[in-house]
C-alpha cells in the first residue's frame, strides 16, 4: 500500500466516529501525493504519521450556573496539534456542534494555514460544545471564566495563543482575557483578538474577510479580471462574512445573498452592509429582520437555497460542508467562476470535485481566510514590542501576505504539475516548510 493511503487508513483505524477530521486528512494527504513521491524521507522518518497525530490533546469539564441557579456542565478542549515552526496559534469555538474531531480537523487545516502566512506560528484549536445563542452577559461571562479557569494552565505568550472563531468574538475573548490575567497575573499576549484598550491591533476584526477578499483580487487580477461589477453570494453574516462583504462592496462588486443559521436574504439592489451589522453585530438578532427593515428585500426559511442564486463569485464564509456536490452543481450550472472560501472547509470533498471537474477558480480556505491568523501574529508582535500600528500600517501588511500566500501557493502547484489546482497547491506550500522544521528537529 502506498505511503499516504496507508497512514490515511491508520489514521481511520485509530480514530473512529471523526468524520470531520478524517474528511480533513483526505483532502490535505491526497494534496500532498505529488510532494511525498519526491521525498522519500518523509516515509523513513514517519512524517505523515507524526504530522497527523497532535503533539497534545487536552480535553476538560467546564461547570458554570445559569441564571435559575442551575449547574450546567460543558466540556472543553484545546487540541496543541503541531509546534514545529511556532507557538501552537489557532481560535476558539463555542457552538453545541463542537466535539473532538471538528477540533481535530481545524487544528490541522490551522497547521498548514500558520504555515502559509510566514510568520512563525504553529497551530492548534480549541472550544467547547457550549451554546452561547439566547444566553444572558452574565451566563456567558461565568463560563467564559470557567473556562479559562482550565484552560490558563496550558496556554502562554510563547507557548499557545488561542484567539476567536465561531461564537467566540471581541466580547468573550474580553472576558477570557480577564480571567486569565487574574489568575495568572500577568497582562501579556496570550490571546489575540483583543479590544483596542488592552493589546489588541486595529484590522484584526476585519482581517479574515478583508483578506478574503483581497485574495480573491489578486486571483482575478493575474487573469485580467477584477472583483467590480461581479455578482457576489457571501454565506453567513459574522464576523468574516461581515468584513468580506464589506471590502467587496468597496472594490464595486454586487453582494446579493447572505445568511445566518435559520434562513437567507435576498436583495437584488445589493446588501444593505450597515443594516446587517446593526442586527447581527448591535442587536445580536436574526437576519430575517432585514426583510423587515428592506424594501423589495426577501428572506427564505432555510440556508441550502442560497446556493441556487446565480452569482459569478461565492465565498462560503459560515461553517464547515456548507456546499455539498449538489450545491457546487448548482452553482456551476448557473454559472459561478470563483469559489473563495472565508470558513473552515465549507465544501465537501464532492463539492470540490465539482468544481473541479467545471474548471472552477477554487481558492481553499487555509490560503483564502489566512488573513485572520496572520494579523493576529501582527498582534503577538505589537504585544512584544509594546507597539501600536495605525489600520493602514496593519492592512497594508495584511495584504502583501494575501498576496504571497497567492503566489506562493500558485507557485508550488506550478512546480509540482498540477497548476491552477489550488487545493494541492496551499497544502504543498504549506506542508514544506512544517516538514523540513520536523526533519530539523529529530524524532520529537
Ligand atoms: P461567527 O460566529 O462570527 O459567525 C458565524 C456565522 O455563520 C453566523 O452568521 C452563523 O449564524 C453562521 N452559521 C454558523 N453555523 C451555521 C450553520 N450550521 N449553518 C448555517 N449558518 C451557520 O464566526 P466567524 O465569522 O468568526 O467564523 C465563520 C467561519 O470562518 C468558521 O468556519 C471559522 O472557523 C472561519 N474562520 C474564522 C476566522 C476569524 O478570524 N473569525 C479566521 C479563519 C477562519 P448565526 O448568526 O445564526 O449563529
Amino acid at each position: 500500500m502506498k505511503y499516504i493511503e496507508r497512514v490515511l487508513a491508520e489514521l481511520k483505524t485509530k480514530n473512529p466516529n471523526e468524520a470531520e477530521f478524517h474528511q480533513a486528512a483526505t483532502e490535505i494527504l491526497n494534496g500532498l501525493q505529488p510532494v511525498v513521491e519526491c521525498h522519500p524521507e518523509y516515509e523513513k522518518y514517519g512524517l505523515l504519521e507524526r504530522f497527523t497525530e497532535p503533539e497534545r490533546t487536552i480535553m476538560f469539564r467546564v461547570p458554570w450556573v445559569d441564571d435559575q441557579g442551575n449547574v450546567r456542565v460543558n466540556r472543553g478542549y484545546r487540541v496543541q496539534f503541531n509546534s514545529a515552526i511556532g507557538p501552537y496559534k489557532g481560535g476558539l469555538r463555542f457552538h453545541p456542534s463542537v466535539n473532538l474531531s471538528v477540533i481535530k480537523f481545524l487544528g490541522m487545516e490551522q497547521i498548514l494555514k500558520n504555515s502559509l502566512t510566514g510568520l512563525p506560528i504553529g497551530g492548534g484549536k480549541g472550544g467547547s460544545d457550549f451554546d452561547p445563542k439566547g444566553k444572558s452577559e452574565q451566563e456567558i461571562m461565568r463560563f467564559c471564566q470557567s473556562f479559562m479557569t482550565e484552560l490558563y494552565r496550558h496556554v502562554g505568550a510563547d507557548t499557545d495563543v488561542p484567539a476567536g472563531d465561531i461564537g467566540v468574538g471581541g466580547r468573550e475573548i474580553g472576558y477570557l482575557f480577564g480571567q486569565y490575567k487574574r489568575i495568572a497575573g500577568e497582562h501579556v499576549g496570550v490571546l489575540t483578538g483583543r479590544g483596542l484598550s488592552y493589546g489588541g491591533s486595529l484590522a484584526r476584526k476585519e482581517a479574515t474577510g478583508y483578506g478574503l477578499v483581497y485574495m480573491t483580487e489578486e486571483a482575478l487580477n493575474c487573469r485580467g479580471d477584477g472583483l467590480k461589477d461581479k455578482t457576489l453570494i457571501v454565506s453567513g453574516s459574522g464576523n468574516v462574512a461581515i468584513y468580506a462583504v464589506e471590502k467587496a462592496q468597496s472594490m464595486g462588486a454586487k453582494v446579493v445573498a447572505m445568511y445566518d443559521s435559520n434562513g437567507y436574504i435576498y436583495d437584488k439592489d445589493g446588501i444593505k452592509l450597515e443594516i446587517v451589522k446593526q442586527i447581527k453585530e448591535i442587536e445580536r438578532g436574526r437576519i430575517s429582520e432585514y426583510a423587515k427593515r428592506v424594501k423589495g428585500a426577501e428572506y427564505t426559511e432555510g440556508c441550502k437555497g442560497i446556493w441556487n442564486i446565480p452569482c459569478d463569485v461565492a465565498l462560503p464564509c459560515a461553517t464547515q460542508n456548507e456546499i455539498d456536490g449538489a450545491d457546487a452543481r448548482s452553482l456551476v450550472k448557473n454559472g459561478v467562476k470563483v469559489i473563495g472560501e472565508g470558513a473552515n472547509m465549507p465544501t465537501t470533498l464532492e463539492g470540490i470535485a465539482a468544481f473541479r471537474k467545471a474548471g472552477v477558480l477554487f481558492l481553499p480556505a487555509k490560503a483564502a481566510n489566512a488573513g485572520g491568523v496572520a494579523t493576529s501574529a501582527l498582534e503577538m508582535a505589537q504585544s512584544s514590542g509594546r507597539l501600536f500600528w495605525t489600520f493602514e500600517e496593519v492592512d497594508q501588511k495584511l495584504k502583501n501576505i494575501m498576496v504571497n500566500i497567492y503566489r506562493n501557493m500558485d507557485a508550488a502547484a506550478e512546480e509540482y504539475g498540477v497548476a491552477g489546482d489550488y487545493v494541492a497547491g496551499a497544502n504543498i506550500a504549506g506542508f514544506k516548510k512544517v516538514a523540513e522544521a520536523m526533519l530539523a528537529q529529530g524524532v520529537v
